[in-house]
């Protein structure tokens, strides 16, 4: 957990398995324990006072302090540990917050900011919990949602310089399942030049943008380094690695943000528990090996489908054939990581017929896991939408998504082509 004396100029394949975790602090096991305790004993009455005073805001952590734990929603040292380890993983990050799911992230860091009255622009098609959010509740709630297609960055411009009391600026990049991308820099851009005053006109500021980077992230993708406020991730995907554990990160440049987002998460306990932080925690140091794997895998899978005589379009970013698609992808991002889509002929049948017919890859939702994974997602992960949307973003009735694992490419591709031959 003392990090403070520790060279800087490590690279993250390092730093993560160096950095945030103090032997000596737990009897000196040279991995951490796990501390399943909901309460902490003080050290002294006047510890205790000291650790309210500091955890209700009326104190500031002087440089050095340790400060005792109080109780588990607000902290304890297992999230401490992971919240120290994962920040080397996110260039720019300098504070780091842990939540029992993605969407746990998601909506603690976007009610950590906005208020009824504010209004949030975010990109489309977005996760289907995070449109749901902000549809079914945020709006309800008096918050404006503005969505604005993925990848349009003028439109992006023209929505983030027309909406009132705007706050936050969410972007899902690149968008599942098409892969598409969007320009982060340039939203962060005009983010800063558009500022907006509240209505009582005290508060005055810019809106924060709120990257999800659970597709490439931490591995091919920093959104703190190209100019964004946060970085949200479902630490059940490619952090958690494994389809065996559910979490979620923010991540921060600025540590004042990141204390309001930690009095939230207090708020609603929705803290990660101690042993799901241990399980992510053994899993930072192997993230960037098991991305480097599955974007390797991935890229031969595309490129050797593509053209295939039973597949309409093969969705990957090497494949890209936009100009200011190639683009972003070549600023934004360094590799172009595990998911593919595939869009087949003869629409629904033949996409469920796939399906059925592949034996390594299984038919689940969710993706990241080493094993692979392939879905519908018109009929599932995006049942929820309209025909109309579904069609406008591109999610047809023959497309399967698949989330490549680490598996040999070649087996990999055996499979898909068999099961392309029994459709
Ligand atoms: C899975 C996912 C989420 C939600 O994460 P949970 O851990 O399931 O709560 C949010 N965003 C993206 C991009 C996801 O893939």
């Amino acid at each position: 957990m003392s990090h403070s004396e520790h060279p800087s100029a490590l690279r993250p394949e390092t730093d993560v398995l160096t950095r945030g975790f103090d032997p000596s602090l737990s009897v000196g096991s040279a991995r951490p324990a796990v501390f399943r305790s909901s309460t902490y004993v003080f050290s002294s009455p006047e510890a205790a006072e000291r650790a309210f005073e500091i955890l209700g805001g009326r104190a500031q952590r002087s440089p050095g302090e340790s400060v005792d734990l109080i109780y588990s929603r607000f902290n304890h040292p297992n999230a401490q540990i992971l919240e120290d380890q994962i920040l080397p993983l996110e260039p720019g990050a300098q504070a780091a917050a842990v939540f029992n799911s993605g969407m746990a992230a998601i909506m603690t860091a976007l009610l950590a900011v906005l208020s009824p009255g504010d209004s949030l622009v975010y990109t489309v098609p977005i996760y289907g919990g995070t449109q749901t959010l902000i549809q079914n509740f945020l709006e309800p709630f008096g918050i404006a949602g503005i969505p604005v297609t993925a990848g349009d960055s003028q439109a992006i411009d023209a929505a983030i310089r027309g909406a009132r009391n705007l706050k936050v600026v969410l972007i899902e990049t690149p968008a599942n399942p098409t892969v598409l991308m969007t320009d982060i820099k340039r939203a962060c851009q005009t983010a800063s030049e558009f500022g907006f005053v509240s209505q009582n006109g005290r508060e005055a500021g810019r809106p924060l943008v709120m990257i999800d980077n659970t597709f490439l992230g931490p591995a091919f993708q920093h959104p703190l380094a190209l100019g964004a406020d946060v970085s949200l991730y479902s630490a059940t995907k490619y952090l958690g690695g494994y389809s065996d554990v559910i979490g979620g990160v923010a991540l921060t440049r600025d540590p004042t943000l990141m204390a309001k987002i930690r009095s939230k998460r207090s708020l609603f306990g929705n803290i990660l528990q101690p042993d799901e932080c241990w399980i992510i925690d053994t899993r930072l140091p192997t993230v960037i090996l098991r991305m480097n794997r599955q974007s390797k895998n991935a890229q031969r899978l595309a490129e050797e489908l593509h053209g295939h005589p039973k597949i309409r379009t093969v969705y990957y970013p090497t494949l890209f054939e936009d100009a200011e698609q190639v683009r972003i992808f070549h600023d934004q991002c360094t590799y172009p990581g595990g998911l593919i889509s595939i869009d087949l002929q003869g629409g629904k049948p033949a996409a469920f017929n796939f399906l059925r017919h592949l034996r390594l890859a299984r038919n689940a939702v969710s993706l990241g896991g080493v094993e692979t994974l392939a879905c519908h997602p018109r009929s599932t992960t995006h049942s929820a939408w309209s025909a109309h949307d579904l069609d406008a973003a591109g999610i047809g009735e023959g497309l399967v998504r698949i989330s490549v694992g680490i598996e040999d490419w070649r087996d990999l591709l055996a499979d898909c082509r068999a099961a392309l031959d029994a459709i």
